[in-house]
């Protein structure tokens, strides 16, 4: 910079002042009008793009809702089919079952002071019995022991809860009725008319019903009707697995026949 003598330096700072002020104000003004004409230009563009906006989701529903009623009704289709093989899968499970397995439960099966059949039915019985535990209060559990032809899922049976006393053989209901101080304590309780009937109402669940479905499948179906889904086969006692069964063998494997315990044969999925 060309030295200058101090008053034209100091006349010259003034000036400079003044100016950068003046730039300054200029520059606010020019941000202003910069900003101005973004809020303008979006502003013009706005309802455009709204207007597309909305012009798109029409087009959007006009395309999609045929589609929608299409998978609706595929979906329907696809439902009824399944529960068509659903069925099938039931009626298959009914036709497992060992009809003649005896039920039977002795009264001297636990040592008890007490003992009564609540649920006597041709595919599902429980007995009552009245069982010391030990707890200190309450000392005696009235317990209900019962065996079903008729089981999940097919009829839906009591929860299991844990019994006082080891149980010998199979046992499809092992459950805790209540608890209390005295044997005569927890007869006196069953004694009271409306505890017996909700019980047994409770024990049997939906038994009739499905009593009256597995004897219609036992007269309109038998086992062998199934033999076309078969997938793997005992070529000693006959018995087969199909995929309703809810097993599926790889090729190769080595499955035991459930029934007879030889070995059987694998055959192509249908
Ligand atoms: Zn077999």
């Amino acid at each position: 910079m060309e030295m200058e003598d101090g008053s034209t330096l100091v006349r010259r700072v003034i000036e400079n002042r003044k100016r950068i002020a003046a730039l300054v104000v200029k520059r606010d003004e020019i941000l202003k009008q910069k900003q101005h004409n973004r809020e303008k230009i979006e502003n013009s563009f706005r309802r455009r793009i709204d207007e597309l906006k909305a012009e798109q989701t029409e087009a959007l529903r006009r395309a999609e809702e045929p589609k929608d009623t299409e998978l609706r009704e595929n979906q329907r289709e696809i439902n009824s089919l399944e529960g068509e093989i659903y069925h099938a899968k039931r009626v298959l499970d009914f036709l497992r079952l060992k009809v003649d397995e005896d039920l039977s439960i002795r009264d001297d099966m636990v040592q008890s002071g007490y003992c009564k059949a609540i649920v006597d039915e041709r595919f599902y019985k429980v007995k009552l019995f009245i069982v010391e535990n030990n707890k200190p209060k309450n000392k005696y559990s009235l317990v209900a022991l019962g065996r079903a032809i008729l089981h999940e899922p097919l009829l839906k049976l009591p929860k299991n809860s844990g019994v006082p006393f080891l149980t010998q053989g199979r046992y499809d209901v092992e459950t805790v009725i209540r608890e209390g101080p005295s044997i005569a304590e927890l007869k006196q309780w069953l004694g009271y008319p409306p505890n017996e009937e909700d019980l047994r109402r409770k024990l049997k669940g939906d038994y009739d019903s499905v009593e009256r479905e597995y004897l219609e499948v036992l007269e309109n179906y038998k086992a062998q009707d199934f033999q076309a889904l078969a997938v793997a086969e005992c070529k000693t006692c006959g018995f087969f697995h199909t995929d309703l069964d809810g097993v599926l063998h790889k090729p190769g494997e080595e499955v035991k026949c459930t029934q007879c315990s030889r070995p059987m044969t694998i055959l192509a999925r249908v």
